[in-house]
């Protein structure tokens, strides 16, 4: 569905995060100036004044953005997540002020067949190059006629979520756990979108019809003592607001037995000025939590990210990266190796590379199946374990995650394992018989 009908968006503000009379939901409507109105050519402006409400870091990429750009926003607006949602790039306009578009990506945002929303937030978009069409953030963004392509093999839920969902919006795969689609709202839509069939569908009434939705989840899970975990997922659950999240938690953490809430979000990648005090208080209260955050590429990883995952790592909450492994973005070693490093400082452990679905207009993003071994054989022994993340291919038709081992047993022969180090030297180990 196309983001445009994302005409009502005052249901993901409270009451009192909403802006002065109108300005909230018509920042987030389709019709709404978003950029016209706040472009401008580069100033000499004063530095804004920061004030002791300000929380969040603005780091130097970002901060000459927002000068050129959006000077009329100080720096307090600017490190609200609130006002970042409502600035999205959204338009072609508003995506041309800042970057010079390629024909094919002018082509993609003016082409009626696609069917993933498109919005940027203004942070994301600082971190985008304006003159390379092949810079990884900007691919991962910004849509090229590649993804209205149908190759074969592809579908719309090539992971066959529809089939397992005994509730809409919840998906009911392994034993134990489950995936609790909260919302389709994004704060940036990613170009590789597993759920693009879902994300971005919007609509004014869609607030009533999202609670009854998560009651009739709720209730599957309360009737279904097996289920012990529940990925709260999306869309991205961290664009909602503190009160929906936390009536959302409060009822799951209510029920005897789930002992496990985890969150998968990008919010700390593509927004997170999310990643309030505030937020952190409300999510420490309802431990054991877990997060899952969706890292692309070492870019990412700015001094607001890493201020956004401190202080996630500081309210206790283990943090995990899935990153999803994408041609011409993240698949080499050296890049792989400096993502999976800079989130280990960030004490976020690097949980899952996954080969790209085969979603609809996906081919331009999927490497070999190869590519994937080659680099987990690339961090193997060259970075701590706990950098490795494992290497997963989600079965097209439902079949669930399987992972994917560089083969280091090498054979057995007279009573020993020939085995392959990290240098690929091949060593014995004699075996118990
Ligand atoms: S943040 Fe996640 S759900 Fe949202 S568009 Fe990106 S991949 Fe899809």
């Amino acid at each position: 569905m196309d983001e445009s009908s994302c005409s009502a968006g005052k249901s993901y503000l409270t009451e009192d995060e909403a802006e002065p009379p109108g300005s909230a939901a018509s920042a987030l409507s389709s019709s709404s100036p978003s950029l016209c109105t706040t472009v401008a050519t580069p100033t000499a402006a004063a530095p804004p004044k920061q004030t002791g409400k300000l929380r969040m870091k603005i780091g130097h990429q970002a901060e000459a953005f927002r000068r050129r750009f959006f000077p009329n926003a100080g720096v307090e607006q600017w490190c609200d997540w609130r006002w970042q949602l409502r600035h999205r790039l959204r338009t072609v306009d508003a995506l041309s002020r800042v970057i010079a578009l390629s024909a094919d990506e002018r082509a993609a945002l003016f082409n009626p067949d696609r069917t993933l929303p498109f919005a940027i937030t203004p942070y994301y978009a600082s971190l985008i190059s304006p003159h390379d069409p092949g810079q990884a953030i900007r691919r991962c963004m910004v849509p090229v006629i590649a993804e209205t392509i149908v190759s074969p093999g592809e579908e719309e839920d090539p992971l066959h979520e529809e089939a397992q969902s005994p509730a809409p919006g919840l998906v009911h795969r392994y034993p134990d756990r489950v995936l609790f689609l909260a919302t389709d709202f994004c704060a940036a839509y990613c170009r590789y979108c597993t759920r693009s069939r879902l994300v971005g569908g919007y609509d004014g009434g869609r607030a009533a019809a999202q609670r009854r939705r998560w009651e009739a989840a709720i209730g599957y899970i309360e009737a279904t003592p097996q289920v012990r975990d529940v990925l709260i997922s999306g869309g991205d659950p961290l664009t909602m607001a503190d009160d929906q999240l936390e009536w959302l938690l409060q009822r799951l953490r209510r029920i005897p037995h789930v002992e496990v809430l985890r969150l998968g979000t990008k919010a700390p990648m593509v927004l997170p000025q999310r990643i309030t005090a505030g937020l952190c208080r409300l999510l420490r209260r309802y431990h054991p939590l877990w997060m899952s955050i969706h890292a692309t590429h070492p870019d990412e990883l700015t001094p607001e990210c890493e201020e956004a995952c401190n202080r996630l790592a500081d309210a206790g909450i283990p943090l995990g990266s899935q990153t999803v492994l994408l041609a011409g973005v993240n698949d080499d070693v050296s890049t792989m190796r400096r993502l999976v490093c800079g989130l280990m400082r960030l004490r976020v452990r690097p949980y899952y590379l996954y080969q790209c679905d085969t979603i609809n207009g996906s081919r331009h993003f999927r490497t070999a199946v190869q590519k994937g071994l080659e680099i987990i054989q690339g961090l193997r022994g060259h970075v701590s374990g706990y950098a490795v993340p494992s290497f997963i291919i989600d079965a097209p038709g439902g079949g669930g995650k399987i992972q994917l081992l560089p083969n280091n047993a090498v054979n057995r022969e007279n009573g020993e394992w020939l085995l392959r180090n990290y240098e690929g030297k091949i060593f014995r180990y004699p075996d118990r018989v």
